[in-house]
């Protein structure tokens, strides 16, 4: 142990702080990464406990690290450099809902699905909300800028956070934001702690605007003949300004490697899934027929579904991409499923280059994603025991996501910078405004205890 947690026992309750190997040891990764080496865990079980131990942190210098369901893929939640990691997923409650002003409040660690369910009980949807919203918490999706497959509709997590608590590195609670839909009063704290990945406060509650359930849907899925003619397609309908909710790609590979995962069998061709809301079945039915015509015209062959449990059968294979990669084959694992997002009049483009810098470096890449906003994630596949294999994997990662900037996109549309991307920051952001983004920093956390290894580059880091 590098420091005297014994403070912690003056804090809090036996229950809710630990220094056992056991415990610390469940921390020290998450869903993409390793490198975790906490010197205590605490579990949080109100505002007033994080605020408390956020400030003897700060007084001591010891550094804090907000875990929740450890579902992120950059390694954001990691204590790499010891102190105490703070676990947020206590922090639990779910509601009230309040359906006349389409809201709902939860505790930071309340599971997404939760949310789900409770909106559901009033014919409410919470439509941003990632893939992994069955595990991950609320306060991690907005401390990621979270977003999901409805995004192309919807807009990301940020965008329907109303207000939020969260507290500063000195242990200083703050609320932000009010319940109102729009405000131009003071600077916006709400979103500058929103993809803030836990560097500027521990966000502890939420309020999340919600979505009327839409009277009628529509969902279906086309193949294609090549990669090329899906990834085509996908931004043909974008321009064409056909509403869709979803609109996601998925690779003749990942497609295969997901048939294994599931026992099923999924077609082996370059997929666009796609799903329409509309307010009426009659409306619904008309968008539909702009996209497949839309599709068809782009060379697809278009399967739409007649009935939920249809739906359901299309969708299941898809949600199941990322877990199957990471389950395929133990001697050809992810480097990490990266999520490079491009303009989309670019996303074919950066999907023929991520085909052709897997090819060029003997490297199966996998590549799936929400396509509508030109979003495609991948996973450069190498043998984790061959160290010159990880080293190349590593250059192709980089080529890809130099291909997304030289595009003018950006290293991570979703997953966050965490501590994988840091080394991308000055190239896409520019010295200066990282400058800007460290002054922010410095200014909300002098002493940089809070999660100071995440999200901007370090000294030492090397530049991509
Ligand atoms: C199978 C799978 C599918 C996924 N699909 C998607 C997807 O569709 N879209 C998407 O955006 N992501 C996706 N992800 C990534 C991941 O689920 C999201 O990044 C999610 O928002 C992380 O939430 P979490 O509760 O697991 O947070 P963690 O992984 O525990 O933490 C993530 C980051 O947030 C910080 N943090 C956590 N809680 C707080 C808090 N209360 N206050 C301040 N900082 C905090 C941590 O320090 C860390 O930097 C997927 C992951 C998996 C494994």
């Amino acid at each position: 142990m590098t420091h005297d947690l014994d403070f912690l026992a003056d804090l809090l309750p036996p229950a809710q702080w630990s220094v056992a190997c056991a415990d610390r040891d469940e921390y020290t990764e998450d869903w993409g990464r390793s490198g975790g080496d906490p010197d205590a865990v605490v579990w949080a079980e109100s505002t007033d406990d994080v605020s408390r131990v956020l400030a003897a942190c700060d007084d001591r210098d010891i550094l804090v690290t907000p875990y929740a369901a450890g579902s992120g893929i950059e390694g954001g939640a990691l204590a790499t450099e010891g102190g105490v990691t703070l676990d947020t997923s206590r922090l639990d409650t779910v509601g009230p809902v309040r359906p006349d002003d389409l809201q709902i409040d939860a505790g930071a660690g309340a599971v997404g699905s939760d949310l789900e369910a409770a909106a559901a009980d009033h014919g409410l949807i919470c439509p941003p909300f990632p893939q992994s919203a069955v595990f991950s918490t609320i306060g991690g999706m907005v401390a990621t800028s979270a977003s999901g497959t409805r995004t192309v509709k919807y807009g990301e997590v940020g965008d329907w956070v109303l207000d939020l608590e969260a507290v500063l590195a000195d242990g200083t609670v703050v609320e932000t934001g009010s319940r109102a839909r729009k405000s131009s009063s003071g600077y916006d704290l709400t979103s500058l702690l929103v993809g803030s990945e836990g560097t500027l406060g521990i966000v502890t509650r939420v309020t999340l605007a919600l979505a009327p359930e839409p009277p009628a849907r529509r969902a279906g899925k086309a193949t294609f003949e090549t990669l090329d003619d899906a990834a085509a397609a996908v931004s043909q309908v974008v321009r064409a300004g056909i509403d869709v909710a979803t609109l996601e790609l998925v690779d003749p590979l990942t497609a295969r490697i997901v048939s294994a995962y599931v026992d099923t069998d999924v077609a082996p061709d370059p997929s666009v899934f796609v799903e329409i809301h509309a307010g009426s079945k009659m409306s619904a039915d008309a968008e539909a027929q702009r996209c497949v015509t839309a599709l068809e015209d782009a060379g697809g062959r278009v399967e739409l579904a007649n009935d939920p449990d249809e739906m359901e059968r299309i969708w299941a294979a898809r949600r199941q991409a990322a877990d199957a990669i990471k389950a395929w084959d133990e001697s050809r694992t992810p480097l990490t499923v990266g999520d490079v997002t491009v303009p989309i009049g670019s996303f074919p483009e950066m999907v023929r280059s991520i085909q052709s810098i897997g090819a060029d470096h003997g490297f199966d890449v996998p590549a799936f994603g929400h396509a509508g906003d030109g979003n495609v994630h991948y996973a450069v596949l190498v043998d984790p025991d061959d160290p010159d294999e990880v080293a190349r994997g590593k250059e192709a990662s980089d080529r890809i996501v130099e291909r997304a900037l030289e595009l003018k996109g950006t290293s991570t549309g979703e997953h966050g910078v965490g501590l994988g991307k840091r080394g991308y920051m000055k190239r896409e952001h520019g010295a200066a405004t990282v400058r800007a983004m460290q002054a922010v920093k410095q200014a909300l956390d002098p002493n940089g205890t809070l999660n100071p290894r995440s999200g901007l580059p370090v000294p030492g880091d090397a530049e991509r």
